[in-house]
């Protein structure tokens, strides 16, 4: 499905078109899906050539894939897509975007380089995978921003270059950050970098905000769980990168069995084809709500990113867990990216795991509460969240507030 010789399409017409170019000539217009576990094939010889061309570099054919977990053609539409809305040359999706992270740390530490340097906050489970060294690496956590008693003025990207050693495989990131939504210039980091691969985590922004390989970042990563799939209703994981990286995680894939299913990769593909337009609708909602919760006594910290985007993230003077059970409209669940608003304390759920005293130290506040913006109307998601706050005790008259300052596009929030 290359498109050599295609003009540049905008990524609206990439979301509704990619990985799709071949249906008019197969006589469809829906995508199809194919369920097959295995492929018949008279000619065990040819099999066999192609089973070794796989495992001696991960190569892949355009022929059947012998058994599903070496690939799958409704899968292969989803990472085609993909790959043409991030800018990179190949993606491989995973069962979930855990799954997909898993797969990009064992590919490098199959290579010898078992040293992993990390900017928190990460998703508490990516944390975790890494913090306690599950599947083998040895992780330098670098501070994003300085932490009291630390040196003035040490960036993140000096950090990063400090920490890194020969035997460093990785550097991973994400920006926008679950939950703070603290942002990084990412071409000052994969300046840091060097020759070890950036990964970028992609999945708050989407590639309608940010395009990471742009940057530098040599793979971006996305729980396709969230604003990809879009509906909340599909698990499900990808890594966009260049074709050598796609062969060495396809290989892992292949040997530990993450795949994603089929029926996944297509309710991924049709996400993909909205994607521009919800992440749009959702961040106008999220930055209306930014601006009325930096303005309310109530609320004493405001998290929203310059870059924009559907997530905003705020703390509270009262008991957060007081919002969490008032909400009537927005559903109190952990995850994000869906068609509907979701609300949760990130220091019980999305990063509980975390060792308590990291995640403070990375800003991650006991107050903290996470709000993935849906496609509802702002003025019931506000009522909604203003009747739940009403239940955190209100300030003592003449509280000092914290500063807030004015950033990106006019709106308000606190400095990250
Ligand atoms: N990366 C980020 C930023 C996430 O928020 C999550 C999940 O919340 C993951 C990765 C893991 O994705 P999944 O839940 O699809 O395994």
């Amino acid at each position: 499905m290359a498109q050599s010789g295609t003009p540049p399409r905008a990524l609206d017409t990439e979301a509704v078109h990619a990985g799709r170019e071949d249906l008019a000539e197969l006589g469809l217009h829906a995508a199809p899906i194919d369920l097959s576990t295995t492929y018949p094939s008279y000619d065990s010889r040819g099999e066999a050539a192609r089973i070794d061309a796989f495992a001696a570099d991960g190569a892949v054919d355009g022929g059947p894939p012998v058994y599903g977990r070496l690939g799958n053609p409704t899968v292969a539409r989803f990472e085609t897509a993909l790959a043409r809305l991030e800018g990179t040359e190949s993606a491989v999706a995973f069962a979930s975007g855990m799954a997909a992270l898993t797969a990009v740390v064992l590919v490098r530490a199959a290579a010898g380089l078992r040293h992993v340097v990390a900017v928190r906050p990460l998703y508490g489970c990516s944390d975790h995978l890494l913090t306690a060294g599950l599947v083998g690496t040895e992780v330098t956590w670098v501070d994003r921003w300085d932490p009291p008693g630390k040196d003035p003025g040490t960036s993140p990207a000096q950090g990063i270059a400090d920490a890194i050693r020969p035997d460093t495989g990785l550097v991973m990131v994400e920006s926008p950050a679950n939950p703070t939504l603290a942002e990084l210039d990412l071409a000052a980091v994969a300046d840091a970098c060097g020759e070890v691969p950036l990964l970028a985590d992609n999945t708050f922004a989407t590639p309608v905000l940010q395009r990471p390989a742009e940057s530098g970042a040599r793979l971006v990563l996305h729980s396709a769980t969230k604003y990809l799939g879009g509906h909340g209703d599909v698990l499900g994981g990808v890594v966009a990168c260049d074709e050598e990286l796609a062969r060495r995680l396809r290989q892992v894939r292949f040997t530990t069995g993450g795949v994603l299913h089929p029926l996944a990769g297509y309710l991924l593909l049709r996400g993909l084809a909205t994607l521009p337009v919800r992440v749009r609708a959702a961040s106008a909602t999220a930055a209306e709500l930014a601006r009325r919760l930096a303005a309310d006594p109530r609320v004493t910290h405001v998290h929203y990113p310059r870059l924009g985007g559907a997530m905003v993230a705020f703390e509270v003077r009262g008991d957060p867990h007081e919002v969490i059970a008032g909400v009537r409209l927005i559903t109190p669940a952990v995850s994000l990216g869906s068609i509907d608003s979701l609300i949760q304390h990130p220091a019980s759920i999305s990063h509980r795991v975390v060792d308590p005293a990291d995640r403070r130290s990375s800003g991650v506040s006991d107050r903290l509460l996470r709000m993935s913006a849906g496609l509802e109307d702002v003025e019931d998601l506000w009522s909604d969240l203003d009747r739940a706050l009403g239940r955190v005790s209100a300030p003592p008259a003449g509280a000092p507030r914290r500063e807030r300052r004015a950033v990106g596009r006019g709106r308000t929030a606190a400095v990250n």
